[in-house]
Parts: structure tokens; sequence; C-alpha cells
């Protein structure tokens, strides 16, 4: 884990006068005008540096993607207007009927749909596998197989993908990790074998809830190309704003991070001990089923997000969100704001699923996540205690 941050360097590049502005303008223009056409000419053959229109290109998506791209230790990303533009750049911008895709059986939601529902539509075939399980997952290898996609660790069961045993075996097979959980605070997967990282700059990169925004890199400077060709192309593009913003909250990234980290493993021991809960799953604790391999793949970073069970049912999950919302802890299908948030998959992320499909991952009508924030971890536990109290007397 390099200790120099050049995700956070500044100076930023605009004068006025003799002075220099320390915070990062934003410029919302939607088109830039050109000298000449010889000097456009130049600009698109790359031999000047320029925009011409917005959805091609801005300066704060620039700014913003190359500091995310320093973050993650690659020369070649982009933002885009969610995660999920930056999921479609990958899957839709790189593959074509005829190919087959292997992805996680746990991926967020609707990558999982992208999957399921989108690809099969372009003649690209899908098989899903369970990435804690290398030896599982490059048994669905086809010799048409030309990209896996994982993320690094689930929603909400929180499983650490192998990605080094998925590395040695996906033999020429583009590896596309969704690094959303981990960030590169915690994980660089550039340099555990991925070719292509994927963020949802919406979650703790940006940070406050208030942005949303995905981020796509590629070592390959060529598959970068043909991402954002395909992003401009469909219009995934992000807003000036949004990256402005996000420019913002990586600031702070690094110090939200570690403080929401340090919290969330202090919480998961306390959570322990509460009423009626039934289970309680962090990365960092000795009885996580991927706990060996997020002590060596994190390099002893666990995340800000703990999951528990509680017993009783739906009538014991309303009752705990209720109470635990009047505490000040919303239940919002969110993860990585600054406040912290609960989620509850059954009613929510897994929603789709039948109630055997969420047993076989492991998630029950008790099953709730919690995203850690800034908040002080005693005024947390505390809301977190009347919920389970609310819960074991309902
Ligand atoms: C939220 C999320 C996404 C999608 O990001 P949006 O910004 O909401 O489009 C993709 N992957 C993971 C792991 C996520 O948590």
């Amino acid at each position: 884990m390099a200790e120099q941050r050049p995700g956070l360097m500044r100076p930023f590049p605009v004068t006025t006068g003799v002075s220099a502005p320390v915070a990062a303008p934003i410029q919302p223009s939607v088109v830039y005008a050109a000298q000449t056409p010889d000097a456009l000419d130049a600009q698109y053959e790359g031999r000047a540096e320029g925009h011409t229109y917005a959805r091609e290109g801005h300066p704060n998506a620039a700014a913003l993607a190359a500091r995310i791209a320093a973050m993650e230790g690659c020369d070649a990303g982009i933002v885009t207007g969610s995660g999920m533009a930056a999921v479609a750049a990958a899957l839709m911008g790189l593959l074509k009927a005829g190919d087959h895709v292997v992805g996680s059986d746990q991926l967020y939601g609707r990558s999982l749909r992208m999957l399921r529902e989108e690809l099969p539509r372009i003649g690209v075939e899908v098989s899903l596998a369970d990435a804690t399980r290398a030896e599982a997952l490059a048994a669905a290898l086809r010799p048409e197989t030309r990209m896996i996609l994982i993320e690094t660790v689930s929603n909400p069961m929180l499983r650490v993908a192998d990605l080094e045993g998925i590395a040695a075996r996906a033999r020429g097979v583009l590896l596309a990790v969704d690094n959303t959980f981990t960030t590169p605070r915690a994980l660089r997967p550039f340099e555990h074998g991925a070719d292509i990282v994927i963020h949802s700059v919406t979650k703790l990169l940006a940070g406050h809830a208030d942005a949303t925004l995905g981020w796509v890199g590629a070592r390959d400077a060529g598959l970068a190309e043909r991402m954002e060709s395909f992003a401009v192309t469909l219009g995934l593009t992000a807003s000036p704003f949004d990256c402005w913003l996000a420019e913002r909250g990586l600031l702070t990234f690094e110090l939200r991070y570690d403080r929401a980290e340090a919290t969330a493993a202090a919480l998961s021991d306390r959570i322990e001990g509460m009423p009626g809960v039934t289970r309680v799953l962090y990365p960092g604790r000795a009885d996580h089923p991927d706990g060996l391999r997020a002590a060596a793949l994190l390099a002893g970073r666990f995340c800000n997000m703990v999951t528990f069970e509680i017993a009783g049912g739906r009538a014991a999950a309303n009752a705990f969100a209720r109470a635990a919302g009047d505490a000040g802890l919303p239940m919002a299908p969110t993860l990585g704001d600054a406040g912290s948030t609960l989620s509850h998959p059954a009613s929510s992320s897994h929603r789709g699923l039948t109630p055997e499909g969420r047993a076989a991952l492991g998630i029950s009508e008790g099953t709730f996540r919690l995203s850690v924030g800034l908040e002080a971890p005693e005024a947390l536990a505390g809301a977190l205690l009347r919920g389970a109290e609310a819960a074991a007397a309902a």
C-alpha cells in the first residue's frame, strides 16, 4: 500500500493574474470555442490539449478521473454519470455478440441485472459463479470467455473474492474488478492482476450522498479508449457539478475511510452482544468465513460495512428499523456516505430474489447491512441498541 497519495495532490492549473485559487474551479460550459479549423484538427488528432463539447469531456471530469486513476495506480480512466454507467462501459463497451462473460453470483443487484437481462439481449452469453472459490469460477470459463466481472467485497454478506486465485486462472480473459466497497485505501486491484477497475464514485470516494458518478479505468490504454468512446457515444458522461463535488469529497476521503472503518470494527463487536442479534459479519472478525483472505488481501483494512442478523422475522426488522431511525440512523439504500445508513436487503437490494434464493446467500428477514459513517461511535451504538431492544420486544 503506497503511502504517497498522488490522487490528493494539488495544485490546480488555473491562475488569476499573479495569484492562483486553492479550491478547484468549476467549469459548466457545454461547448468550447476553437480558434481555427487547424487548431481543432490538432486537438482531435491529439497534438494539442483542449475540449470541444462537454459530453466528450470537460475539465472537471478530467481532473476527477486523473485523481482516481492516480489513487488506483493506472494511467487511463474515465468518469461516468453513475457507477452503473461505468459497469456498462466495461461490459457493453468491450463485449460483442458471441462473447461469453463470467460474473460473480453475488454482484451488486443492477450489475447482475445487466448480466442476466441486457447482455443476452445483444448476444453475449453469461455464466455466474462463486467468486470466493477461484476453482469454481475458473470452471465456468469457456474458449469464448472474454471477461470476468467480480467485486472485491460482496453486498450484503461481505464475502471477499479470491482475487489473486481468479487472476492466476484468468489466462487471457479480461478481469474486471468493481472496487467500490474496498476502495484503493484497502486494495488496488491492478496490483493483483485486474485489467479493469470500476467504481461507484457515488459511494465512499465522493462520500456525501450528493453526487451520482462512476469511474472505470484500464491498465491497457487501448481498452480505456474503447470504453471512453462507448461512454461518449452513449452519453454516459458526467456533469461538471457532480465531478466538482466528488473532487471536493476526495480531499477528505482517506480521513473519512479510516474513521468509518475504525468505528465499524468497534461496532461489530458491540453489535454481537446486543439483544436478539444472532449473527455479525465483518471481514476483520475471526469468525468471518473469508477472514484469513481478508487479512491477507486487504492488508489489515476491512471496510466500513457491518452486516448483522436479528431474530424475529419481518416484525422484528420493522421494529428495529423504526427505532434505529428515530434514534438518528436512517434506513436508506446507499453506502459510503458521511452519515451512517442501514439497509434491509430482503426489502431492497435483494427483493427480486425468492426467500429460498436469499436464504442460499445467507440473507433472512432479519438481515441488516450497516454502512458506517462519521458519527460518534457511542451515538451509533446507542441507535443500534435502541433498534435491537425494540426488535426483541416486538
Ligand atoms: C452502488 C454500486 C454500484 C452502482 O453505482 P451507482 O453510482 O449507484 O450507479 C455498482 N457497484 C457497487 C458495488 C455498488 O455498491
